[in-house]
């Protein structure tokens, strides 16, 4: 009834193996050789062939068996053959086999009981026929399959014949016995069957052919015979011998063996679809922990990996601060090895004054305030040096050794460190003398400030000291020459100060000291006199003994100061003190000072005001030709009357115009009222040889960018010529200022506007300086008029100085002119112009044009 088939087992080649039954769907069927045999071993070959034409004898044999019987048994024969065939369509598929059966061999057993070998022969090959035509396109297999089977069949049938006929048992046991016989003719047929075919398929493969396990893996084919078998035997005893009645009684039997195989193999199916996901969920499951397994082994290698290899510094610690692993990039940060921090203090890789910080940091961690922290921490070095790291630390949880531990990277930022504090110590401090500059005494003098306020007894002094005459040496000796001098009196200051104390460099010639904890007043005294005997002693630049002096203006806490800039404004004004006293000397700031500059305070604002409410006026001094007295120009002379004060000296506004900044309008307006007023005598004398009109002209004006253009403004807008316009400028303003100056200079030069120097001979410009500036007049200092005559060679220096104008041809005025003595004596040298007290005193503008008036009556517009 069922039949074993073999089936190739690629899908997407041609067939390669002979099909013996139903097997699946065999792909491209199409392409399929009919007789091909191409894949075949010549052992299959050989064998195939064999087998087809001993099946074929076997079948010769049958038909002629068969046809030996009646008629009716022939019909029977061939009723039984159709069945066995037709039930050969319905086949049962065995689950995860390639192979199925049907119940046709019920059929064929009955033939065998009743017809013979013959016609069970022929039945059998008949059913395989059908089966193996269903499921193979190839030849091979349609004819191999029933050749095989009609083999077995005759083989089998025959035997059971002979033992039927030869050993015939009655009575009440010959239903046992032909059923036990019909049982084991099932078995021998199914295993005869089953070899043939399996064995073609070993050789087609070149295995080897194993009966038993073939056998084994068929098992269930031969249960399934035994069945036919016992059916088989069941009819045949109840309906004594095949005939047409037999179909109605096998036909609802056989229906219900198929389905119970069908069922069985279905729940076998079921049962194996369930074993398979339980196979493959346990596979699954196996291989999930084995990957999870791997993938843990992996990341701890990768940990210990990452650990070793790290470029940052990391150690392990354990809860209790030891070191339990370090990685070599730990190592070498501190110039060890890595066994020399095994079980070590983690502390004693820190710096002491870093170690409570870290100490902290990781007590958070422990007791689970924090789950992480980052920290600066000096490390120590084997060599001893600091080397600063940036630290992060965090739990760490590892291997069951290490299972609660802290991990600390350390990364080296000492670079970062040092350039850090390089640029904070370039902040702070002077390039050229490396002491502490300007905004770090302020900071300095702000705290010492706010230490006084909340303990008065504690008292501070400062000290400003200025070098004098500092750019005397500047400019005889060279830059280089002064830069050598500062540092030199920067060394001897520091070195003289006590450590506490502080020493700054504030700009220039220019320094500092901030003295904390004073007793008394006196005691400041006493360090300004030592100061000054140390920086008093000569400095060698350049193989020359220069000594210099320095005034020192000192200030302290008891003026209950609360910020450092009324600090330093005092201890300056002390220090200006100083320097007009007499050079090299020192001033303490006292009450008187006080009074002074709560009286510049106030005149600040009201130059201010002053300015704006037109509370200044000018004066104009006449200049004269001295040898014919002729009126040659005027100088302008800025006067300011405060309405209660009344007249203040220009002296004392000018400078201080000039330190608040006020010099900028004050200037403008004295250039400006100056020259309309020239423009108005310009207009009232115009047959007169036209006027020089002076005006001073501070340096801070000077700087500004639009200053020539402005000028040129000015003289267009009063309708003056500009060759009636002289500009006054100091000798030191020009020196110091000379870069900027120079171009404004030029472009007034340009336009005809005359340029000149102003108190000449107190300044320090040089022969050479002079002859490159664009001047056209020098006015010689007061001092030198009033030293002609004397004793001290007054006319020798003063022919010296005219001299040298007219060698480099400008116009000489000398300034100071108050007794006839100095004109005469000016005249006898030579000397062109001047102005002074005896020719003329500062003026009113209507007596200026009274005088005008008088040197040029009839020019005069009536
Ligand atoms: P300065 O430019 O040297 O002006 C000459 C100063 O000498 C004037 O002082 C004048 O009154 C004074 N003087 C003239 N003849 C004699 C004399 O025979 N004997 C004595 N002892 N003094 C004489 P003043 O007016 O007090 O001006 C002082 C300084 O103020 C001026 O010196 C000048 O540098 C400055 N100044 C005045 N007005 C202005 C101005 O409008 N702008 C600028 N930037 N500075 C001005
Ligand atoms: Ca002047
Ligand atoms: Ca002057």
């Amino acid at each position: 009834m069922t039949r074993p088939v073999v089936v190739a087992p690629n899908s997407s080649g041609p067939p390669t193996g002979i099909v013996c039954g139903v097997a699946g769907t065999v792909q491209n069927m199409k392409e399929a050789l009919l007789l091909r045999m191409d894949d075949y071993t010549w052992q299959a070959k050989a064998y195939w062939w064999m087998m087809v034409l001993l099946g074929l004898a076997a079948l010769g044999l049958a038909v002629t068996d068969v046809a030996a019987l009646k008629p009716g048994a022939i019909v029977q024969v061939l009723l039984g053959t159709l069945f066995a065939a037709t039930t050969g369509l319905f086949p049962v598929r065995v689950p995860g086999s390639k192979t199925s059966g049907s119940a046709a061999e019920i059929f064929v057993f009955l033939l065998l009981l009743d017809f013979g070998p013959g016609a069970a022969a022929i039945a059998a090959a008949a059913e395989a026929g059908v089966i193996s035509w269903r499921t193979s396109r190839r030849w091979t297999s349609r004819i191999g399959s029933p050749a095989m089977a009609a083999l077995a069949m005759s083989v089998c049938g025959t035997c059971f014949s002979y033992a039927q006929t030869h050993f015939p048992i009655a009575g009440t046991l010959a239903v046992g016995t032909k059923f036990a016989s019909l049982l084991v003719l099932a078995l021998v047929y199914f295993a005869i069957g089953t070899l043939l075919m399996a064995s073609l398929i070993c050789l087609k493969r070149g295995q080897p052919i194993w009966p038993l396990r073939i056998l084994r893996d068929h098992a269930w084919l031969g249960l399934a015979y035994a069945g036919s078998g016992s059916i088989a035997g069941l009819l045949h005893t109840s309906f004594g011998r095949f005939e047409f009645s037999v179909i109605f009684a096998a036909a609802p039997i056989i229906a219900a063996f198929l389905a119970t195989l069908h069922v069985y193999f279905r729940h076998v199916q079921v049962e194996a679809g369930m074993q398979a996901e339980r196979v493959v969920a346990a596979e699954h499951a196996a291989a999930e922990s084995a990957r999870h397994l791997a993938e843990l082994r992996e990341s701890e290698d990768r940990f210990q990996s990452a650990f070793t290899h790290a470029a940052v510094g990391m150690v392990l610690v354990s809860t209790e601060g030891r070191i339990l692993q370090v990685n070599a990039s730990l190592a070498r940060l501190l110039g060890r090895s890595e066994p020399d921090f095994a079980d070590t203090d983690l502390m004693q890789m820190f710096h002491p004054d870093d170690q409570e910080a870290l100490r902290n940091e990781m007590r958070g961690i422990l007791v689970g305030v924090e789950t992480s922290f980052s920290l600066e921490l000096r490390c120590r070095h084997y060599q001893g040096i600091d080397v600063w790291a940036s630290l992060n630390g965090s739990f760490f949880t590892a291997r069951p050794p290490l299972s609660q531990c802290l991990i600390l990277q350390l990364q080296d930022i000492t670079a970062r460190r040092r350039a850090e504090s390089r640029l904070q110590h370039i902040a702070y401090h002077d390039g050229l003398t490396d002491l502490p500059n300007r905004n770090y005494f302020v900071d300095q003098l702000t705290r010492a400030i706010a230490v006084v306020k909340r303990h008065p007894e504690r008292r501070f002094a400062v000290l400003i000291l200025d070098i004098d005459r500092f750019k005397l040496v500047n400019d005889s000796l060279g830059h280089s020459a002064g830069d050598q001098l500062l540092i030199e009196l920067a060394a001897r200051l520091q070195a003289y100060v006590r450590p506490a104390d502080l020493t700054a460099r504030l700009g220039g010639d220019e320094f500092a000291i901030l003295v904390e904890d004073i007793n008394a007043d006196l005691e400041a005294l006493r360090i300004a006199e030592r100061l000054h005997d140390v920086l008093t002693k000569p400095v060698y630049l350049k193989g020359m003994a220069v000594s210099t002096s320095t005034s020192i203006g000192i200030t302290t806490s008891t003026f209950g100061y609360e910020a450092p800039e009324q600090v330093m404004r005092d201890a300056d004004t002390a220090m200006y003190r100083a320097k007009t006293q007499a050079k090299g000397g020192y001033v303490v700031f006292d009450s008187a000072l006080h009074a002074e500059v709560t009286m510049r305070l106030w005149m600040e604002n009201e130059l201010r005001r002053a300015i704006v409410n037109g509370q200044l006026h000018l004066a104009y001094q006449p200049i004269y030709e001295l040898r014919t007295r002729g009126l040659t120009g005027f100088e302008a002379l800025a006067r300011w009357t405060h309405p209660e004060r009344g007249p203040i000296p220009p002296d004392r506004f000018i400078r201080m115009a000039e330190e608040t900044g006020q010099i900028i309008p004050l200037g403008r307006w004295a250039l400006e009222t100056a020259c309309r007023e020239l423009g108005l005598w310009n207009k009232a004398y115009p047959d007169d040889i036209k006027l020089k009109m002076h005006v001073n002209v501070s340096g801070m004006q000077l700087v500004q960018p639009d200053f020539s253009a402005y000028v040129r403004e000015t003289i267009q807008a009063a309708n003056i010529e500009p060759g009636q316009l002289a500009i006054e400028l100091t000798e030191s303003v020009l020196v110091e200022k000379l870069t900027v100056a120079l171009p404004h200079l030029e472009s007034l030069r340009e336009a005809g506007v005359r340029i000149s120097i102003d108190d000449f001979g107190t300044g320090y410009s040089s022969f050479s300086v002079l002859s490159k500036l664009p001047i056209h007049v020098i006015k010689i200092d007061r001092s030198f008029v009033t030293g002609l005559g004397g004793h001290d060679n007054g006319d020798e220096i003063f022919r010296g100085i005219l001299a040298l104008g007219r060698t480099l041809d400008k116009t000489m005025v000398a300034e100071g002119v108050e007794t006839e003595a100095q004109l005469q004596r000016l005249i006898d040298l030579g000397c062109e112009n001047g102005q002074g007290y005896l020719l003329g005193r500062p003026a009113s503008a209507e007596i200026a044009e009274s005088i005008i008036h008088r040197a040029h009556p009839r020019s005069a517009r009536q």
